[in-house]
C-alpha cells in the first residue's frame, strides 16, 4: 500500500474533519443565483491514495459543480492537446495578484496564468475550435471521465448552473470581449461559442468522493488510480501542478504555497482539490467561502492537516 497505515490516516482525517466543521464562517456565493442554493451547513471530504484507497467523511455523495476546480484539468488537457508551446505563448505561468475575475492582462500582454478566467477562456478559445460544441465537450469530458473509470462513479453535468452562468456572467462576457480586443483568443474567435465551453466545463458536476479520485490520478502522474491508464501525460501533470501551487487558490495563493505547500485549486462552489504527488488526492467541499472565495473550512482542513503531518514543525507526531 502507498500508505502504509491507512487505519491511522482514516483516524486522522476523522479527527480533522469533526474539528474544520466548527469553522463555520464565511459566506455561499451569490453571484451566479443557482451556486447561492448550496446549504451552509454541507460539509464534506474525501481521499484517494494513488492505489485507490478511498476514505469518505460528511456529505461526500452530495453532488457538486466543479467551478474553477475545472480550470488546472481543462489546462492540462490543452497542454496536451494543442502543446505546450502554444499554449503558453498565449497563455503566462504568473500569479496575478488579482480576482479570479479581474479585466487584465500581465505586461506581456496575455492572461496571467491558466486559472484565472482570463486565461481559461483563451484556453477555451483555442481547443478545437472548428469542431462542433458537442464534439468539443465531448472531448474534454471523456478525458474527465477516463481519469476516474473504474471508481463505479459518474460526472454530470448540471444544467440549472449552466443556464445561470449564462444568463449571469456578465463579467464573463466582458472578460470575453477584453481578449478578443487585446487579440489574446484565435483569430476569428466565436466568442459565443468559447463562452459556452468554459460555462459549460465550470458546470460538470460530480460527486466530492468522485473529485478526490480525480485529484488521486493528478497524484497519480496522470493515471487513473483503478486502469493505470494514462489520461493526461506526467509532463502536462507537473505543469499543472506548478502553477496550482502557485496560482491555485485565488489571491490566497502565497499564503497557501507558504502554510500548506500542497498544490491545490479551489472553485466558488467551495470545493478544492488537493493533490500530495505520489500519495493521494484530496476533495473538500464546504459552500460558505472567505474573503478571498476559498471555503473555510476546505482551508481550514488542509491547514490542520499539515500541522499534523509535517515533521520538524509540529511535536504531535
Ligand atoms: N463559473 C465561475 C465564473 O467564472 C467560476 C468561478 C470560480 O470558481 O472561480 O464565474
Amino acid at each position: 500500500f502507498v500508505v502504509e497505515d491507512f487505519p491511522d490516516l482514516v483516524q486522522a482525517v476523522d479527527e480533522i474533519f469533526e474539528d474544520s466543521r466548527s469553522a463555520s464562517s464565511g459566506r455561499v456565493t451569490t453571484y451566479i443565483p443557482s451556486l447561492a442554493q448550496y446549504p451552509a451547513d454541507r460539509w464534506a471530504a474525501s481521499i484517494c491514495t494513488t492505489d485507490g484507497q478511498v476514505h469518505v467523511c460528511g456529505d461526500a455523495d452530495d453532488l457538486v459543480t466543479l467551478q474553477s476546480v475545472t480550470k488546472p484539468i481543462f489546462y492540462g488537457i490543452c497542454l496536451d492537446e494543442i502543446g505546450e508551446e502554444r499554449v503558453h505563448e498565449k497563455v503566462g505561468k504568473e500569479p496575478s495578484g488579482h480576482g479570479f475575475n479581474k479585466i487584465t492582462l500581465a505586461r506581456d500582454n496575455k492572461a496571467h496564468n491558466p486559472l484565472i478566467n482570463t486565461g481559461s477562456i483563451t484556453l477555451a478559445s483555442l481547443y478545437q475550435p472548428d469542431q462542433p460544441m458537442s464534439a468539443r465537450y465531448k472531448s474534454v469530458m471523456s478525458k474527465y471521465q477516463a481519469m476516474v473509470e473504474g471508481s463505479g462513479q459518474m460526472l454530470h453535468f448540471n444544467n440549472t448552473v449552466y443556464l445561470s452562468e449564462l444568463d449571469n456572467g456578465h463579467r464573463n462576457y466582458a472578460i470575453g470581449y477584453y481578449l478578443k480586443s487585446k487579440g489574446c483568443l484565435k483569430e476569428k474567435v466565436n466568442l459565443k461559442e468559447t463562452l459556452e465551453l468554459y460555462f459549460q466545463l465550470c458546470s460538470i458536476e460530480t460527486s466530492v468522493r468522485n473529485a478526490s479520485i480525480m485529484a488521486a490520478a493528478l497524484a497519480n502522474g496522470g493515471r487513473n488510480v483503478y486502469t493505470g491508464k494514462q489520461i493526461i501525460s506526467e509532463r502536462s501533470v507537473q505543469n499543472m501542478l506548478s502553477i496550482m501551487f502557485s496560482c491555485g487558490m485565488y489571491d490566497y495563493s502565497g499564503e497557501w504555497a507558504f502554510e500548506v505547500g500542497i498544490p491545490a485549486k479551489s472553485g466558488v462552489s467551495g470545493l478544492i482539490i488537493v493533490v500530495i504527488p505520489d500519495v493521494m488526492g484530496l476533495a473538500l467541499w464546504s459552500p460558505p467561502l472567505d474573503s478571498y472565495g476559498n471555503s473555510v473550512r476546505g482551508v481550514h482542513f488542509a491547514r490542520e492537516m499539515v500541522k499534523r503531518y509535517s515533521h520538524g514543525r509540529n511535536q504531535n507526531v
